[in-house]
């Protein structure tokens, strides 16, 4: 992976985004920027340096994975290094993080600073960069989905009458982790019956019964990258209402998938979508977006909406995930990661979409 590259793309933009010097902030855009993999780092990056900080607990970490950067592990906080290397190259318009750097962190550095360099906030300066991904990042993003598909397999098996949502969400782990997962994307949903209803249920006691849905979002975790998948099954029959559901959101997932190219936005997608819910007579009950980018974190750019005008790049990998939700019965959410070509694009995951009876 060549942080390199990435690190020179960020300093070619100084002129374009008006400042001397820019300084990264967010610890995912730090790791994308470095390889560093701690929990307290900084990127300082200039027209002819790089300036990498943390604490004293990561200096050994950051040598070895940063051996090719200028480095400052210091006890002191990162804002005094940064102060003395923008005085001594004459940094007096400094870039940040305007996304994600709080408001008293920007005062504390302000402090520090001093008048003579003026802070400049941007957004999206390296999210933007981290749409498009490349050929090590989706190989890491395919063996993250291998690992979820295996799991899913694997958690067939283990449904059984009277078990609970929070057990099948640990049985889940296991099974990610047996897989080769480094640990989970995020917490599993797991929802049975008429929890299914709530697109973001949290597992808890619910037990299986006879005619259940059994929806579960899950997704492992290799190397910070992140998989991303929603099946929705049944244990026995379920309501002949859930079955014909299950039918629209296949065919609203699969018009959208048919309409997924580089240059298409995210709207368009959506709206491939949309249309075949909405047909049906269910618009009101598919309630959030048609999906998101996944990669070092498990929701980012591109979004894809009815309000994301945003064109894919080639080279993105996002989630194509309609629902239909009924209070009180249930839902069906069906979700697949793909990657987006020039000329359309590749379910990375291989799990079979089917209403499967168990
Ligand atoms: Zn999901
Ligand atoms: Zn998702």
């Amino acid at each position: 992976m060549d942080h390199q590259l990435r690190r020179r793309a960020v300093a070619a933009r100084l002129d374009d985004l008006g400042v001397d010097a820019f300084l990264v902030t967010d610890l995912t855009n730090t790791r994308y920027l470095t390889g560093f993999t701690g929990s307290n780092g900084q990127l300082l990056i200039g027209g002819s340096f790089e300036l990498f900080l943390t604490d004293g607990r990561y200096a050994e970490q950051a040598r070895r994975e940063l051996p090719h950067i200028e480095r400052v592990a210091s006890q002191r906080p990162y804002r005094g290094a940064v102060a003395e290397r923008c005085a001594s190259t004459s940094v007096s318009r400094l870039g940040i993080e305007g996304r994600s750097m709080t408001v008293a962190e920007h005062a504390r550095l302000a402090g520090a600073l001093g008048s003579d360099v003026e802070l400049v906030a941007s957004e999206d300066v390296v999210e933007h960069a981290r749409r498009v991904k490349d050929d090590e990042e989706r190989e890491l993003i395919r063996r993250a989905q291998a690992a979820t598909d295996a799991a899913f397999t694997g958690l067939l098996d283990r449904f059984a009458l009277g078990v609970s949502e929070g057990w099948i969400a640990r049985e889940l782990e296991r099974l990610m982790l047996e897989a080769g997962a480094d640990g989970l994307a995020f917490d599993p949903i797991v929802a049975f019956g008429e929890n299914a209803a709530e697109p973001h249920h949290e597992p808890g006691h619910r037990v299986l019964e006879e005619g259940d849905v059994i929806k579960l979002d899950m997704g492992a975790l290799v190397d910070g990258y992140h998989a991303d998948m929603t099946r929705t099954i049944a244990f026995g029959q379920p309501a002949v209402e859930l079955q014909k559901v299950h039918d629209i959101v296949r065919q609203a997932q699969q018009a959208a998938i048919d309409v997924v190219r580089a240059g298409v936005t995210g709207v368009e997608v959506d709206a491939a979508a949309r249309s075949v819910i909405d047909e049906a007579g269910y618009g009101e009950r598919f309630v959030h977006g048609v999906g998101h980018g996944v990669g070092l974190e498990i929701h980012e750019q591109p979004w894809l909406g009815t309000t994301q005008g945003n064109e894919l790049p080639e080279g993105a990998v996002v989630t194509i995930e309609p629902g239909i939700y009924l209070p009180g019965i249930g839902g069906v959410r069906i979700e697949d990661m793909v990657e987006v070509r020039d000329d359309g694009c590749a379910v990375v995951g291989v799990s079979s979409r089917d209403l499967i009876e168990l």
